[in-house]
């Protein structure tokens, strides 16, 4: 039942990209590229052992070529994350892929939750976003965003456990100093585990959100 949800976006988008080859049925290709997808790379593998081993809650996808050089390959639907000792909750997440969901685990552990318990005296409960796959450009340019390849999370608020809500629209300017100083934290530390990060300080189309994302660079704004 699940399997065959799940395979009919995947022959459309083959369809659409022109992957299934002349002259082959695409009942065929279908079936094989259904073998292939329920078997991970040994590196998404070691990946999903990985992020188990952070106690997330997440789903393996099926890998996903979308067209216009959209994918997302060995990605992961994240339900929850885990602190030290509490269930963290995640909400708005598309699909992400697993080094990016493996990153993300940890800076909300050891990042987000211990800054919140620091600097606001409360424990972190839930992280929300602004999603994390879209097959998009980065604004005004040609190339590529990393969200067309699932490798980007828009982080939009922080909730803690005693009730409050930290957002990044609401507290990075206006917020009190305690508020301030999580922000800033926590973008901060954002910066040691993710390649590219943007925020407020960035530009503006960054107001209400921190965009973390797993890259080669080191570019933290
Ligand atoms: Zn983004």
């Amino acid at each position: 039942m699940r399997r065959s949800l799940v395979l009919l976006p995947i022959v459309a988008s083959l369809s659409a990209c022109g992957a299934i080859p002349e002259g082959r049925s695409p009942q065929k290709q279908t079936v094989s590229r259904s073998t292939q997808v329920f078997t991970p790379s040994p590196e998404a593998q070691q990946c999903y052992n990985g992020l188990g081993q952070s106690k997330a809650s997440f789903t393996p996808l099926p890998d996903q070529y979308f067209g216009a050089g959209c994918s997302a390959v060995s990605a992961v639907r994240l339900s929850a994350l885990a602190s030290d000792d509490a269930r963290l909750g995640v909400t708005n997440l598309g699909a992400v892929t697993c080094p990016l969901a493996q990153t993300f685990a940890g800076w909300a552990r050891f990042g987000v939750d211990r800054a919140a318990r620091q600097i606001l005296g409360s424990p972190l409960v839930r992280i929300e976003t602004m999603g994390s796959y879209a097959c998009r450009t980065v604004a005004g340019r040609e190339r590529l965003s990393a969200h067309a390849s699932a490798n980007a999370i828009d982080v939009s608020a922080f909730v803690l456990a005693d009730g409050r809500r930290i957002s990044v629209s609401g507290q990075w300017s206006a917020g009190s100093e305690a508020e301030r100083r999580f922000l800033q934290t926590i973008h901060a530390s954002a910066c040691k585990r993710f390649g590219t990060v943007l925020g407020p300080a960035y530009n503006a189309a960054h107001a209400d959100h921190f965009h973390v994302e797993v890259s080669a660079s080191n570019f933290c704004r």
